[in-house]
């Protein structure tokens, strides 16, 4: 398969990115790692007139500490993502969405930006990030704004972002004493992509209670659900096997997934509440107090 003709541009700045993406408007697209548009225009899913590849713009990879959050720039391949020792310091749950993406090409060439640009609901890091709380910070001609996770997603492959906006830096704030996070998920074979995933953040007090909990699931639906229904559970609750087995049994709740070739809707909303344990229970050993 082969993509239809078009016109490539390698902007050295996020500013002359901005200035293209104004020029050629909604027929440009922004090229990352390439590893969903590429395979997209092959199959003439997608035929950008122009291609803007944002791979020689300085500034927009590596992961850095400022403040009380992990900035992580939106052209960081997933592979640096789950290898950095912020990350894993600070926020092992991320570190463990990004190491179970794909394979080891993908995750060599693939950015944390791209993905969540792309918001295929089959992905790992939008659950992850909805979990964390994450802010992106989109930049256009006439400024930058900034949208949480909770916003970000809008449905099937469809974001807040409008098209005259670059992604430039993904914030997670650093989670506070007794905060543990954790990610769980079950891969389809032979593609790697997400059948359902969880993914948890939850803090306790020294008591063992829970004071917060954040826990989405991946895979039901158009984009990342909060499990809200799992999280009112915990909520005061002492952070024990029972309790967090009731949490986890509500995490499906209110969800209408699309049943597949592969796994049906009851296995799917089932596996949710699998995952959902799995990740509260890895998310409060982490949560040392
Ligand atoms: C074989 C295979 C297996 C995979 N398995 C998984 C998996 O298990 N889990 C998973 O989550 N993903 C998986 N992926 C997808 C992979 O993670 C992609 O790399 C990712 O979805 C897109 O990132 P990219 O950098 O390649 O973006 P690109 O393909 O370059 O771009 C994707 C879209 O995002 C837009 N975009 C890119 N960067 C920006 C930006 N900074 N600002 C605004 N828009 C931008 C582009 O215009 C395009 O529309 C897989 C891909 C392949 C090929």
């Amino acid at each position: 398969m082969f993509p239809a003709n078009f016109g490539y541009a390698a902007p050295r700045s996020v500013d002359e990115a901005l200035q293209l993406l104004s020029k050629h408007g909604e027929e440009a697209k922004l090229l990352a790692g390439g590893h969903s548009l590429i395979p997209a225009m092959k199959l003439r899913l997608s035929s950008p007139r122009t291609l803007i590849d944002l791979g020689a713009v300085p500034g927009l990879r590596g992961v850095r500490l400022d403040g009380n959050t992990l900035a992580i720039g939106a052209l960081t391949v997933h592979a640096d993502v789950g290898s950095s020792d912020l990350v894993r310091k600070h926020l092992p749950g991320l570190a463990e969405a990004a190491s179970v993406i794909g394979d080891v090409q993908v995750r060599n060439r693939g950015t944390i930006g791209g993905s969540v640009a792309h918001a295929d609901p089959a992905a790992d890091f939008p659950v992850i990030l909805t979990a964390l709380n994450a802010t992106f910070v989109l930049q256009s001609t006439g400024g930058s704004r900034t949208v949480t996770a909770d916003k970000f997603f809008v449905d099937y492959f469809t974001t807040a972002m409008e098209p005259n906006e670059i992604l430039t830096e993904i914030i997670v704030p650093l989670p506070p004493a007794g905060t543990g996070t954790a990610y769980a998920k079950l891969a389809h074979p032979a593609s790697g992509y997400v059948v359902v995933s969880a993914g948890a953040m939850i803090t306790r007090q020294p008591s063992g209670s829970c004071t917060a909990a954040r826990i989405t699931i991946g895979g039901l639906g158009s984009g990342p659900v909060r499990a809200v229904a799992s999280e009112t559970e915990l909520q005061g609750k002492a952070l024990n096997a029972q309790n967090i087995a009731a949490a986890a049994a509500k995490a499906a709740e209110e969800t209408d997934p699309d049943g597949d070739i592969y796994a049906g809707a009851d296995y799917k909303r089932h596996m949710a509440t699998v995952l959902a344990r799995r990740a509260i229970e890895a998310a409060v050993k982490r949560a040392v107090t």
